[in-house]
This record gives C-alpha cells, structure tokens and sequence, in this order.
C-alpha cells in the first residue's frame, strides 16, 4: 500500500462507455490517460478469477505506459450455475458482445438446470474487482459486490448487459428498469469505488 496521493492516472480499458463511467466515479484533481491514446490492445483476459483479471489489465498496461494504472473486471455470477457466467460474462455475448444472445444463454442454462426455474428465486450476484498497480507492484486491489436474484424475463431499456435480468435484493425492479442514478448509487462498481478512494 502507498501512502503517497496518486495524481497521474491510467485507465487500463478500451471501452469508451466505461472509461467515461470510471472517469466520473475519480476525483476530479486526478489527471486521467486512457489506453486509447496509447493505441495499446487489451491483453488475453486468462485469469482464473475477477481479482486475477484485473490485476494482469492493471499490470499489464502499466509496463506498457509506465504509468500507475486502475483496471477492473466485471460480471455476473448465478449461484446454481456454478457461478457462470462469472468471468466469462461478456464472452457470453460473443464476438460482437451480443448482450440479447447472453441474456438468451443464462435462460437456457438455467432451463438446463431446471425446467421449473422461472417459479423459482434464482440467487445472483454483481461483482466487480478493480486493482490499481505500478509495473508488477500492487498498489490496491478491491472488490464490490451486489446480492439478488434473476428475472423470469428481461425488463426494462437502461443500462448494459444483464441489467434487464438482475433484481437487486429488497427492491422490485431490474437494473434495467431503474434510473441509471439509482443504479450508480448501490451497484458493484460504486461500492468498489468507494473502497479504492483511499488508495488514490
Ligand atoms: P469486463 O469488461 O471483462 O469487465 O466484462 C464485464 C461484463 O460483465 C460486461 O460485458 C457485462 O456483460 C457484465 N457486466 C458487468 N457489470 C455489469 C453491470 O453493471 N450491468 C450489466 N452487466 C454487467
């Protein structure tokens, strides 16, 4: 752990929507880079877990830029699937990150698993890892989490991903139905955020 304040800071992530969703979850004294100005590639994500993805990104694009780096991994995780898709969230979606055909894979699987499943509370779980590393060195590794359950059909248009599938526990709608404000407010990545704010 340092103790000296972070004020130059690389963004390990390629996706503009997160980059600027990770952007505004900083404070604002922090010069932020992003690896599109560098033109770098994301690395093969071959981690066995969302804290050994994160780490290799934040790794990774450190030694490529020499800069201090934050990266994160993400996804969903459904309890009776043995945690899938876990890791493998947005591969679900394949090539083209098709977010409809990876909603279309978690319902098979669970009828898979049990043809009665809709009837049933389907645990799951928001998971969202973020390691910020200088070179090989770990400055900060953190994880957020947020409990609930799956929908029996998709509902509602706003966020990405699983959202229209994911009930947060104690509340009704899905993160797709929910206003992204409320969303940000209880979500994985905030409560990671709010772990790793001392880091920087
Ligand atoms: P990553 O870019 O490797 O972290 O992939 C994360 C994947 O997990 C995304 O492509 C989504 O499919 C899923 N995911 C992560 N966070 C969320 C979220 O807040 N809502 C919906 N899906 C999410």
């Amino acid at each position: 752990m340092s103790k000296k304040k972070i004020n130059i800071l690389l963004i390990g992530t390629n996706n503009k929507g997160k980059l600027r969703e990770i952007k505004d979850l900083l404070p604002k004294s922090i010069k932020i880079h992003s690896t599109l100005n560098f033109k770098l590639k994301s690395p093969a994500e071959n981690g066995n877990s969302f804290k050994e993805n994160s780490l290799l990104k934040a790794k990774y694009f450190s030694k490529k830029t020499n800069l201090i780096c934050l990266a994160d991994d993400s996804g969903l995780e459904i309890d009776c699937l043995n945690k899938k898709p876990g890791i493998f969230s947005a591969r679900w979606g394949g090539p083209k990150g098709d977010f409809n055909k990876a909603i279309k894979k978690v319902f098979r699987e669970l009828y898979k698993k049990d043809k009665n499943w809709k009837k049933k509370k389907i645990r799951a779980r928001f998971v969202c890892t973020l390691s910020i590393c200088y070179l090989d060195k770990i400055i900060a590794c953190v994880t957020g989490k947020i409990e609930g359950t799956i929908s029996n059909s998709p509902k509602g248009r706003n966020g990405f991903g699983y959202d229209p599938i994911f009930i947060p526990k104690q509340r009704k709608k899905t993160f797709g139905e929910m206003k992204p404000s409320s969303k940000y407010k209880i979500d994985h990545r905030s409560i990671a955020f709010r772990k790793i704010k001392k880091f920087l």
